[in-house]
């Protein structure tokens, strides 16, 4: 076992603010709202389709962690305040948002339509031949 960093420090550093302070001499600080609505536990993402289930707009900007405990050498446990206590963060998963590697999806992520795909209009030589179109 090397090489994985883990916390030495989790505390509140400001009202919204978790401090985590690393055995590699990393300190990241988490809003501990956007951590809530990072959460990947079975009730906020689908297990199967990875696709988000819980809305941010279903977490509010009052929620905050009530306790939160080590599970293991691998993650943390966190008991929120609006009752939500099945969410676990890993530490590889804690160091992925602290390098925002992950940036949770806003709304309906994935159901953006073939990016880069600008259809076939303009593409054939001027337009579709149709003048009422607009595409020429
Ligand atoms: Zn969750």
């Amino acid at each position: 076992m090397s090489g994985n960093p883990v916390p030495v420090e989790i505390k509140q550093s400001g009202v919204r603010e978790l401090r985590i302070s690393w055995n590699d001499g990393q300190v990241n600080d988490f809003d501990v709202v956007e951590l809530r609505r990072s959460c990947r536990c079975a009730a906020c993402v689908d297990e199967i389709t990875g696709s988000q289930i819980l809305q941010p707009s279903q977490v509010g900007e009052e929620v905050r962690p009530q306790t939160i405990r080590q599970v293991g050498n691998y993650a943390i446990q966190v008991n929120w305040s609006d009752g939500h206590t099945s969410g676990i963060f890993t530490f590889d998963y804690l160091r992925q948002i602290a390098q925002g590697q992950v940036v949770p999806p806003p709304n309906g992520a994935g159901a953006e339509p073939g990016i880069g795909s600008e259809g076939t209009h303009g593409k054939q030589g001027g337009g579709c031949g149709d003048s009422s179109c607009g595409c020429g």
